[in-house]
């Protein structure tokens, strides 16, 4: 249930709207904007009259919040989520760029990939440690030393961190290195670690299960936030369909559905979303035209040495233009990058 109060409610009566809540058993969220207080309420019992609150002195207006989300629905809130990570912010009319190689190799490699990122005027540098790979054979990343030196490199080029992280036992030591949590699309219903991850204070980027509803995504970002951690952003990065000339299939439209249900930001990944090279600029521009908030793309400057995702890393050299061409975009629909 959302309680809406009115612009010129005292705070008396706040007080007083949310005692009336806590007395009927909700579990209640504040949400003040510039003009407009919000109080959402879970735990509303089937039957609960929602005219008892309605009449309370203050309130403009209440109704029920039908999705099964709440504390992600653009209901509960009043304008969008900005997450800010020193002077970064994430969700406002500036579009984030974060880009880096799929997993950290060598020192050498993150410390040419991080200097491309901060020529491009991009600000997070990205990179997997500990890496989600279909086979067990196949490189499983650096672990701690990867965690080190891309934090190092993010700092030589003042840089923010994001990484996966991929187990509960894994949260504190990648915690020491990263700004951002990523969580990958592997682990996106992992109830157990999406709880832990709610009780960090770490921003999360959450990414669409291989193939997830938008719903069933939302629902994930609820249990981040229902256990404490409001700094959740979400990755659209591709789901599985029938189509096989793509790695997955890009859901371009999830961009403005999840702007029309939720508050939290949206970052597009077009490159695991495509799977090849050729094909990232074009979504890249498409996201940014869509409304993405944040793009994360992956690069390499030896994409046919790399030990994972090299058909779909862009060069240096067609990063930076691409960067360029974004830009154009952002500007028409009103934006910065
Ligand atoms: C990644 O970002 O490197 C990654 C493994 O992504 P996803 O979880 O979307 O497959
Ligand atoms: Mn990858």
């Amino acid at each position: 249930m959302v309680v809406i109060l009115k612009n010129n409610a005292s705070e008396t009566q706040i007080e007083d709207v949310k005692k009336h809540l806590e007395d009927y058993g909700f579990q209640i969220h504040e949400s003040r904007g510039e003009v407009k207080t919000i109080i959402g309420a879970i735990g509303v019992k089937p039957g609960f009259d929602i005219r008892k609150i309605k009449i309370l002195d203050g309130v403009s207006d209440v109704y029920r919040v039908t999705v099964p989300f709440k504390m992600a629905s653009r209901n509960f809130k009043e304008g969008n989520t900005v997450i800010k990570i020193g002077n970064i912010e994430i969700g406002t009319d500036e579009i984030v760029l974060m880009a880096g190689p799929c997993a950290v190799e060598s020192e050498d490699q993150i410390f040419r990939l991080a200097k491309v990122v901060a020529e491009s005027g991009s600000k997070i540098l990205r990179g997997g440690a500990f890496k989600p790979r279909s086979s067990p054979y196949s490189f499983q990343g650096m672990g701690e030393e990867g965690l080190k030196i891309m934090r190092a490199a993010a700092d030589e080029y003042g840089l923010l961190v994001v990484t996966e992280v991929m187990q509960i036992h894994q949260i504190e030591l990648i915690e020491k290195y990263t700004d951002i949590f990523q969580l990958g699309a592997r682990n996106m219903q992992n109830f157990g670690l999406l709880k832990e991850i709610g009780n960090t204070s770490t921003p999360v980027m959450l990414k669409r299960g291989l193939a997830a509803t938008i719903e069933e995504w939302l629902m994930s970002a609820e249990y981040i936030l229902a256990n404490g951690n409001s700094e959740v952003m979400l990755c659209e990065r591709g789901i599985r369909t029938f189509e096989t000339y793509t790695r997955n299939t890009f859901d371009l439209s999830a961009i403005p559905v999840i702007h029309e249900k939720s508050h939290l930001p949206v970052v597009a990944d077009p490159s695991h979303a495509t799977g090849y090279r050729t094909h990232v600029a074009p979504m890249a521009r498409a996201a940014v035209a869509a409304g993405a908030d944040s793009l994360m793309i992956e690069i390499h400057d030896k994409p046919e040495e790399a030990m994972s995702d090299g058909p779909q890393a862009l060069l240096p050299k067609d990063y930076l233009t691409l960067v360029q061409e974004l830009k154009v975009i952002a500007k028409a629909i009103g934006r910065n990058l």
